[in-house]
């Protein structure tokens, strides 16, 4: 079973989350052994518990403190929070890192064939979808007087099957709305996933280092992932006008090539990719050996 002292983490068992997630604790140094149909697994080299649930429970495991730990959809996060709200439960949470995936944005659809002139034109109806409580949220902000209809599945079918007159849904390429013939009209919540963490003073010191220890590797993990380092040689004398190519190069090194003097190697590590265009400049100005290299880690 799970030992108290070690760091509880819990993580969608199968979804579009699992994978990214296991991933980034992966690229953090956490060693897993995951027996797929298992609820638990254990790191090898940290002292933590991976708890593998369904999405829907990870907001409240950490709000009740049963897990320290717990990567969500910001979607899922708010929802269960203020249904949480409102019925008087616990319902803090810290946001310890904002992640970059998991993106996706929870979307008011309506039948293609339904006159829709924004959102007045909800007035008096029926909204199936998974997230009543975000969805009401949005009819009061926007003083609709709409239902929110709750389905847990198939949310996108409830108007053809004459269960609701338009849809709330989470949507990424729209490519299943258009196949239902909905049509996406209004963005009511954008979500990424994040890692929160319990809101209380009872984390042991140990865990609370663990945390320390860990999360700085995740912006080295997330700040790796959209940097490049960029190796080119340049002429000496058009060695001002590659730095103002190159992106974000304020800083770069300018080393010696050994036989030339006229050339120097310029290497930077960029926060942006080089686009091709650049690098035809860059080529025009004399330059040769460009390079542009991914970072797998950074620290610092
Ligand atoms: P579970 O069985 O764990 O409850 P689920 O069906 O609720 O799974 P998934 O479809 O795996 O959940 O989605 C999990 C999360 O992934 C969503 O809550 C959302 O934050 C994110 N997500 C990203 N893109 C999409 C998308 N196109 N559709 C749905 N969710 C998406
Ligand atoms: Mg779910």
């Amino acid at each position: 079973m799970t030992d108290s002292k070690r760091l509880r983490i819990a993580v969608q068992k199968s979804g579009r989350l699992s994978d990214d997630s296991i991933a980034l604790l992966k690229a953090i140094g956490v060693k897993l052994s995951i027996r797929d149909r298992l609820l638990i697994a254990h790191s090898t080299n940290e002292k933590i518990d991976l708890l593998r649930v369904r999405d829907d429970d990870i907001p409240g495991l950490v709000m009740d403190g049963v897990v320290d730990l717990g990567f969500i959809g910001e979607n899922e996060l708010e929802e269960k929070m203020l249904e949480r709200k409102a019925s008087g439960k616990p319902a803090d949470y810290e946001v310890l890192r904002r992640l970059d995936y998991g993106g996706c944005r929870l979307s008011i659809a309506v039948p293609n064939e339904m006159p829709y002139a924004g959102v007045s034109s909800l007035e008096g109806k029926r909204v199936a979808t998974t997230y009543p409580f975000l969805l009401e949220r949005y009819f009061i902000e926007q003083n609709i007087n709409a239902k929110a209809v709750m389905l847990t599945g198939s949310v996108e079918v409830a108007p053809r099957a004459g269960v609701a007159d338009a849809i709330c849904d989470l949507v990424s390429t729209g490519a299943t709305l258009e196949a239902n013939g909905l049509e996406e009209k209004e963005v009511i919540f954008r979500s990424k996933a994040v890692l929160i963490q319990r809101k209380d003073s009872e984390l042991s010191d140990e865990k609370q280092a663990l945390i320390e220890r860990l999360a700085p590797r995740i912006d080295g993990v997330l700040l790796a992932k959209e940097s490049k380092y960029i190796m080119l040689h340049a002429p000496k004398a058009e060695v001002e006008e590659v730095k103002s190519l190159l992106p974000g190069a304020e800083n770069p090194t300018i080393l010696p090539l050994a036989g030339s003097d006229d050339t120097v190697a310029v290497h930077v590590v960029s926060t942006e990719t080089l686009f091709w265009e650049t690098m035809e400049k860059l080529k025009a100005l004399g330059c040769s050996s460009i390079l542009v290299l991914p970072i797998e880690k950074m620290l610092g």
